[in-house]
């Protein structure tokens, strides 16, 4: 069975690069009927916090992205102690006791040698009695592992072959104790223990692979298949980072995405269907994703796109969904409603520029009188069409506050060829505003009794300035 995972470290947001893991991850796992695993990286105890797990579980719940299994490596810490010291006491692994100076002036010598700098490997010969001496006086130590010398060939199923020299690499660190694994050492326990298939992850993650697979050998341990996802860019084409800002999810959220939206997008960050199309819903992903079309050149970021398939995803919600979505970008007072929704929902590419389109149905705007008049229109005339409109008003039961019945009952009043002169000061009136939604679709929002209200106070303006 397919057994994928998705790792974040919690030591910040999550970001668009880490859903764009969790979401391939997760796209696999469900077309190929296997686990999706979610695993917190917190090994590294300054750097992660609850505040960052909070947030990565909370983006993936919001994109709809579930995990059938839930991992902390913080509670697995006996765990990796126990295979740290089974490589050492294997001798696959060492305590190394070089100072920073140390291995600093090591560095400098190879390098006035014109050699690339790594670790000389000096440790690697202190006799077992010299070690236990070291540790027992409590000197600084890390736990290093004793690289074998050879190239690593692996196939990766985004890049196809890859080749790394081995020779190169030095003795890496892979724990500072045998209580403080690191990330190269604790993945490779945790892929192998939780018997994961497919590691499918970002890119600057490849140099890492040779580390881990090494490891895995040394383990004894299966080697899963890799797939690194390629770089997100900016439209510059220069690197997306995590310093920039609007990478984190929650921007995209705070902005007013919908998470449809999001999924569809980042799905196309370095994959396409096999079909030429860009709406694409979950269910469809899921059906149609293959690891095999994920491309090897960067994928860049297009804001535009993105705001596109936001707009459709907003033209697409049913009235209630919609109202639920906008609710949070509007005051607590303002009481949105699916006919109000309806009246903005083609206006918007994304939720948080409602309340400006919004606002006048909760606040008319105090407008100048003469925003009422049609073209050179005097205001006694824009009083007495007003007037004109309000006993139709007046005689329509609430009931057909509808905007075609509104529409039909109002045409009549409108002069043939220059509606304007009917409906601008009537637009107005109800919105307060040089541009808004159609007057019956206002009205259909507002209801009878705010509708008759803001038409006589305009006439009431109307009539006073005139
Ligand atoms: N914890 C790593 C990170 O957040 C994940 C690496 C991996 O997927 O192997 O970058």
């Amino acid at each position: 069975m397919v057994r994928v995972r998705f790792a974040p470290s919690p030591t910040g947001s999550l970001h668009i690069g880490g859903a764009r893991s969790a979401l391939f991850n997760w796209l696999f796992a469900k077309s190929e009927g296997g686990h999706f695993i979610l695993r917190i990286e917190d090994t590294d105890r300054e750097r992660s916090t609850p505040e960052s797990e909070a947030d990565i579980l909370d983006g993936l719940t919001w994109l709809g992205i579930t995990w059938d299994e839930f991992y902390r490596q913080s509670d697995r810490m006996g765990i990796y102690r126990e295979y740290l010291k089974k490589l050492v006491d294997d001798g696959k692994a060492y305590y190394c006791f070089c100072s920073k100076e140390d291995l600093e002036a090591e560095r400098q010598s190879m390098s006035a040698n014109g050699l690339p700098p790594k670790y000389s490997g000096r440790c690697r010969t202190l006799s077992k009695e010299e070690v236990a001496k070291r540790l027992d006086a409590g000197r600084d130590h890390v736990i290093r592992f004793r690289v074998p010398e050879k190239e690593i060939a692996f196939r990766d199923i985004v890049r196809g072959s890859v080749k790394f020299d081995a020779a190169l690499m030095g003795d890496i660190i892979i724990a500072k104790n045998l209580d403080e694994p690191l990330y190269n050492f604790a993945v490779v326990i945790d892929d192998a223990l939780m018997a994961i298939t497919h590691v499918i992850r970002g890119e600057e993650h490849l140099s890492n692979t040779p580390k881990q697979i090494l490891l895995a050998e040394a383990l004894g341990m299966e080697v899963p298949q890799f797939a690194h996802l390629p770089l997100i860019l900016n439209s510059d084409r220069t690197k997306m980072s995590k310093r920039m800002s609007d990478v984190a999810l929650h921007d995209y959220r705070a902005k007013g995405y919908l998470p449809e939206a999001i999924v569809n997008f980042i799905a196309f960050l370095g994959w396409h269907p096999r079909e030429d199309k860009d709406v694409m819903s979950a269910d469809e992903l899921i059906k149609e994703f293959d690891l095999k079309r994920v491309q090897k050149a960067g994928a860049v970021f297009n804001v535009e796109k993105l705001d596109w398939l936001n707009s459709h995803y907003l033209g697409k919600l049913a009235p209630d969904a919609l109202t639920k979505a906008a609710a949070m970008f509007v005051p607590e007072s303002w009481h949105l409603t699916p006919a109000i929704m309806e009246t903005v929902r083609n206006r918007i590419k994304k939720l948080s520029e409602l309340p400006d389109l919004v606002r006048f149905y909760f606040e008319l705007p105090d407008y100048d009188t003469d925003l009422l008049r049609w073209k050179d229109m005097p205001l006694t005339q824009v009083a007495l069409n007003l007037e004109g409109v309000k006993t139709v008003l007046d005689k329509t039961d609430e009931a057909d506050y509808k905007r075609d019945v509104l529409e039909k009952r109002l045409a009549p009043l409108a002069p043939e060829g220059n509606r304007g002169e009917m409906f601008w000061p009537l637009r107005v009136a109800l919105s307060g505003a040089k541009t808004s939604p159609g007057p019956f679709e206002i009205m259909e929002a507002l209801g009878k009794k705010e509708s008759i209200n803001r038409v006589e106070a305009a006439t009431i303006r109307a009539r006073k300035a005139s």
